[in-house]
Formats: C-alpha cells, structure tokens, sequence
C-alpha cells in the first residue's frame, strides 16, 4: 500500500490479555496492515498472532452480513430484516420468562468485545430476563483466579503490572503458564529478565521453550498443583524463610495452614508429583531468599477440579514470604482472553454486579434498582457451567450467548450439543456462522472490534481504548449494527425502557455505579494525562491515578487469608481402560476457536490441523510414527488427529490443543467441576490411544 494514502488508527489487540496496544492501518474503508505501538504492556512488541492475525477476519467474506432466522422446517437460516429477528428474540424471551419464569432463562456476555458491550449484556439479562442467570468465559478459564484471589486477598486480579513484574526482578516462579505461546509479548519479557540474570522455576507436566532457560524445572505430574504447592509451602515452615512479621501483621489463618503443611514432606511430595525433592527444596529457597520474585500462573493452575485451592495456593506462598503489595512481586494470573478481566469487572457473572458488588448483598441490590429503575432478582444466578445441564433437565429453556463459541471451547462437546439442542429458544450474537451459532434459531452479526469505541481490560486491570477504525455498514452487501444498539433494541422490545448511549457514555454510567471505575471516562483515556497509558483499577476518582500495584497497605478484604487446604486428586485418573492422561492447552499460532487467527492465511499455512504430542515410548509401545494419524478416546467421544512424537510430555501423558474443530480435544475432556468456581477439569482427564 500506498502510506500516503492511509490512515492510523491507534487501538487495543483483540486476541490475548496482554493488552499490546497497535495502530491499524487503513485505506479506503479497509485495514491493510497493523504496526507496534508503544504501549505500556508491550513496550513496541508484537506476537504473530497480533501482527498478522487482527485484521483479515475483519474483512473475510464469511462474516455473517444480516440478520438469519432458521426456517423450522428446512432447518436453514433465511435473511430476516431487523425488526422481524429483534421482535421474534424480544418475544420469544417474554413469552418464556412468562410460562417458566426468568430463571429459566440466561445469558453469556462475550469476553473478547468492548467492556461497554459486557455492561450492557448483563444489564439486560438482569433488568429484561429478570435474572442473574449472566456469565462469561472466565468461567472455563479463570473463574478460579476470580473466587481463589478474592477468598485469599479480597480482589480476584492480577495484584502487579507486566513491566513490574518482568523487569530487575531476581527469580520468576512460573506455574502452568506457557507464556511464549499463550501472551508472547510477556513472554519476550520474561525472557528478557532471565536474559539479565533472573533466576526462573518452571513448574509444568510439559517442556516449554521457557523451561529450557529456567533454573529449574519441575515437570510435576499434571493434577498435583495443590500437593506441589503445600509441598513449597511446608520447606518454607520448616527452614525458616516465612516472612514472620508480614504474617504476623497482614494475615490471617497462619497456625491452621501450617498444621495442615506439616505432612507434605519433600519426599512424599516428590512422590506424588513425580519431581525430584531436592529440586523441590531448591525452588522454594530460590524463590523465598529472592528480594523480587513475582509468582505468574495460569491455567494450568485453574482448569482444574481443584483449581480454585491451587489458586489460593499460590496466593498462600506470595504470603508466607511476604511477597505481596511491593514492586517485582506479587500474584499475577495472565489472563486469557483479551477483555475477559473486563468481562468479570463488567458484573457478567452469577454472583456480582459490576466491579465485583455482590448480588447477595441488599445495599448493592437497592442501588442498581434505584439507578435502573427496575426491581432486580436477588438469588445468585447459575454459572454458565451449569447452564449446559440445566438445559438438559429442562429448567433453561432460553439463551442468548453473545460472541461465545462453547461447542467448541468447553469440556465434553457432547453433552454441550445436547444442551444447546434441549433449549426452546436460542439466539446468538457473532461475527461467523460459528459450531455453536449453526444451533441457534436466530443469528445476529455482530460487529468486531475495529468497527467500534470502547475499552478493553487487560490481565493488569489497565483499561484501554478501542477504537473504530473501518465502518462496514457503508458495504452494500452488509446490514449489520453496532452490538449495544442490538441489546438496547431488544432491551426496548422486551419492556424496559433503555436510551441509546454511546459508549462512553455507557462507561459513564458504570463509572457512577461502580466503586472501583469511578475515575474511568473515554475522556479521560484521551487525555493527555493518561497519554495513552490506560488506566488501572480501582480507579476511584477523576482525580486518581489508578492503582498499579494492589494490597500495598491492606488487603482488599482486611487480613490477606492463609488458607489451608489438603491435595484431592483429579476426578478422572488413568486406568486399564484409559491408561493415558490427556492435558489441553494453546499454541502460539492461534487464539481460543480460531475464529479469528483461522482466517488469517499465514497462520493457517504453519498451524492448521489438530495433533497430539505422545511420549516416544508410548509411541513406540503402540506402534506409532510421528507424523501417523491416531485415534484417541475418553468415555466421553473420540477424535481422530495427527500424532507429535517426543519428549515434550512424560510417558503415560498426552497434550492437544483446543483450538481446531477438526480432532478438537474437548470431544474428550471432562466437564467435572470445580466445586468452589465451577470451572471444568480440562487439564486432566484419561484416555487412549489406538493407531489407525
Ligand atoms: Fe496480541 Fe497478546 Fe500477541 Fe500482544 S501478546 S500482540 S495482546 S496476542
């Protein structure tokens, strides 16, 4: 392209919390390219995925142009104008909520559009269903961190920024996080650290690219976080390193967790985790002696059956050496999904109204009625988790899911199908006829994230602007609206008198009824104060700063909580049937359902297809060539797929990646919950494996 003929437009990438911020390059209505900016996450980085993959889906041929209402005859989707989808979806919800009442209805915010599209979504669902019925996809990724960091220290997010906790620090302890290909540009940063002498714990079941650089690398059996992490826990007791007066004046519940560490000796641990113990002691002293050290983890420590405990368990380390509330140091979950932090702050969950006010709570609930005018419910609603079984039972009967992919992201794809076909009435908000929208009755495009304003909060809490860089309803073939008009439209139809709002002034309103965004305006993002900075949360006036590092005098619920807890293992172990562990995971070349990085060419020449890494003595036992084709099967389903032959997992372990719907691995996992934060085991469940 020509430069002179183009414009920029400076925004936030729309695939991992991250948060880079780039500029879109435009010419005539279309994005041609997308350069590094300066941003205070990524510092003029960029990953792959960011680079090459955030605008060809903006303009493929397959985004759904118009409204679609499947025929219930034919089973095929015709173009519906706009008042007859919006008035069938208005009527439809009623005339459920009015025969089964509003909890037989629910519905998802998306954890990838703008925080003032959450907002509206569950403003919706909560003043027009009737319900508290709303969630997002932290639900299957991070929900743990959410429940676990706000049980321990009072906030459920990530307590220091990126740069914080990437730079002149003295030891990083990484724990199921594969930050190269799940957040490359904090990666390159961790990288970096190691580069200047940082030393680095990888604690994971897999070699990563990052535990070739680390000082130790402890490839625990998978499932075994909480039992690892008492084991952390208890050398830190008994050789003394615990940060005593930290203890002493910041927390709660230390003689309980230390009875309980007592019996997680190195060497039983070392048994249990398949590690070595002398290495387990060295970790903890790495880690304990360091002056910096920030503990980062992900979801190698939530998806699991325990997840929310081995979350709490990383807070518990953090606190026993007083590594809390200071520079380099800290308890720092990377987020998933581009704005799934804003999708929690949003109030798109069961419990909570946004920033985290509790729907059980009668001063909040008065609060919100008074400021939308409307008698709200006040049962906690049900996780989207449980929705899926919900709808088999027959007590959902409706739901709306904006933006969400779950035939392909959640666990036992199976039982979601059944779900999704159980339901009276569904309807689904996207930019492609995604495995999930073919389901639906109605189908309303969505616009992306380059058609709109809005913000984005990334996995350091930093609100950051997104920006409206091409305009697609000035194409002839497409007759598509902005997502919050949709809702407001709906909202209308179904009774509640909602005005049109742009987004900022939609994040005006969240700011005045939320505690903790009260400082946070698009006018002020646009400041020359904040200067492309962003903001973090809790920003708590105009006047403040925001916080970059939290729980620095107090922590957000008082007394930082030492909370004990004993190792349960996963719900599904290998048995003579399945004798083999499958984990899940991301690879760098893809983001979630690869809707997004799919389209791009590129990234589909290098990673295209479903595989599966196998132990080379597995291989070898039964028969298979790297390169062979497999099948591999769990009580759930089987998919067949391509086989990586290795070292990179233990014998008797396999990994796959969740991204491809060809051989997609969650026609295998298990959807056993997490009993605190309902999240699914998909990191651990048993199968085998057959040569084809
Ligand atoms: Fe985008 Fe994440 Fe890559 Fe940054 S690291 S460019 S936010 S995908």
């Amino acid at each position: 392209y020509r430069v002179w003929e183009t414009h920029k437009v400076r925004t936030t990438c729309p695939h991992c919390a991250t948060g880079c911020q780039f500029d879109l390059v435009v010419k005539d209505n279309k994005i041609v390219d997308c350069l590094a900016a300066d941003g205070p996450s990524n510092k003029g980085l960029l990953c792959v995925k960011g680079r090459s993959g955030s605008f060809d889906f903006v303009h493929a041929d397959d985004r759904i142009k118009y409204p679609l209402i499947k025929n219930k005859k034919t089973g095929e989707f015709e173009r519906a104008s706009w008042d007859e989808a919006l008035d069938l979806v208005a009527s439809k919800f009623m005339e459920i909520k009015k025969q089964y009442g509003s909890d037989s209805l629910a519905g998802f915010a998306c954890s990838r559009s703008p925080n003032e599209d959450i907002y509206m979504v569950q403003k919706m669902v909560r003043t027009c269903f009737g319900t508290n019925n709303t969630d997002n996809c932290a639900r299957v990724c991070h929900s743990a961190s959410v429940a676990g960091l706000a049980m321990t220290l009072g906030s459920g997010a990530m307590t220091n920024p990126i740069g914080d906790i990437t730079k002149d620090v003295d030891a990083i302890l990484l724990v199921g996080s594969n930050p190269e290909e799940a957040h490359p540009v904090v990666g390159m940063q961790i990288r970096q650290a190691v580069a200047k002498g940082a030393k680095l714990i990888v604690v994971d079941p897999r070699d990563i690219d990052l535990s070739k650089k680390a000082t130790i690398h402890l490839k625990l059996k998978p499932g075994t976080n909480v039992a690892f992490a008492n084991g952390i826990m208890h050398i830190l007791i008994r050789d003394g390193l615990v940060d005593e007066k930290f203890i002493k004046e910041r927390t709660e519940g230390y003689e309980e967790l230390a009875e309980i560490v007592k019996e997680y000796t190195p060497e039983k641990v070392a048994k249990e985790c398949h590690i070595d113990a002398d290495d387990l002691v060295k970790a903890a002293h790495i880690y304990a002696e360091a002056d910096k050290a920030p503990i980062i983890y992900c979801l190698g420590v939530t998806e699991h059956s325990q997840g929310t405990e081995g979350v709490m368990s990383m807070s518990n380390i953090a606190m026993l050496c007083g590594k809390l509330g200071k520079s380099g140091c800290g308890v720092n979950p990377l987020r998933g999904q581009n704005n799934v932090q804003g999708a929690c702050d949003m109030g798109a969950q069961p419990t909570d109204f946004p920033g985290y006010q509790k729907v059980a709570n009668p001063d909040v609930i008065k609060k919100f009625e008074d400021a939308w005018g409307v008698k709200l419910p006040t049962e906690v609603g049900i996780h989207a988790t449980d929705v899926f079984p919900a709808a088999i039972e027959g007590k959902i009967k409706g739901l709306y899911i904006y933006g969400e992919d779950p035939v392909v992201t959640d666990a036992d794809t199976t039982h979601i199908i059944k779900a999704l076909k159980s339901l009276d009435f569904f309807v689904v908000q996207e930019l492609f006829m995604t495995e999930t929208a073919q389901l639906a009755d109605v189908i309303l495009p969505g616009m992306s994230y380059a058609e709109k304003e809005g913000t984005f909060s990334n996995t350091e809490r930093r609100v950051q602007r997104v920006r409206k860089a091409v305009d697609l309803t000035k194409n002839p073939e497409f007759d598509i609206r902005l997502d919050t008009d949709i809702i407001i439209d709906l909202m209308n139809r179904m009774g509640y008198p909602q005005k049109h709002m742009t987004a900022a002034e939609i994040m005006d309103e969240v700011a005045s009824l939320t505690p903790s965004f009260a400082g946070i305006s698009h006018e002020r993002l646009d400041s020359e104060e904040v200067a492309g900075q962003g903001l973090q949360w809790p920003c708590t006036s105009k006047e403040h700063p925001g916080t970059p590092i939290m729980h620095v005098d107090r922590f957000s619920r008082g007394l930082g909580w030492l909370y004990p807890t004993t190792y349960k293992p996963s719900k599904e172990l290998p048995d003579e049937e399945y004798p083999t562990i499958l984990m899940t995971g991301r690879i760098l070349y893809h983001y979630t359902t690869r809707a997004m990085t799919g389209r791009t060419p590129g990234l589909m020449e290098i990673e295209g297809k479903s595989f599966i890494e196998i132990n080379e003595q597995d291989a070898a036992r039964i028969g298979i060539k790297n390169g062979e084709r497999i099948k591999v099967s769990s009580r759930r389903g089987s998919v067949e797929t391509t086989a990586r032959v290795g070292d990179k997992v233990s014998p008797g372990e396999t990994w796959m990646p969740f991204h491809f719907p060809d051989g997609n691995c969650n026609w295998l996992t298990n959807a056993a919950l997490d009993p605190i934060c309902r999240i699914p085991e998909y990191k651990v469940c048993a199968v085998k494996l057959e040569k084809i």
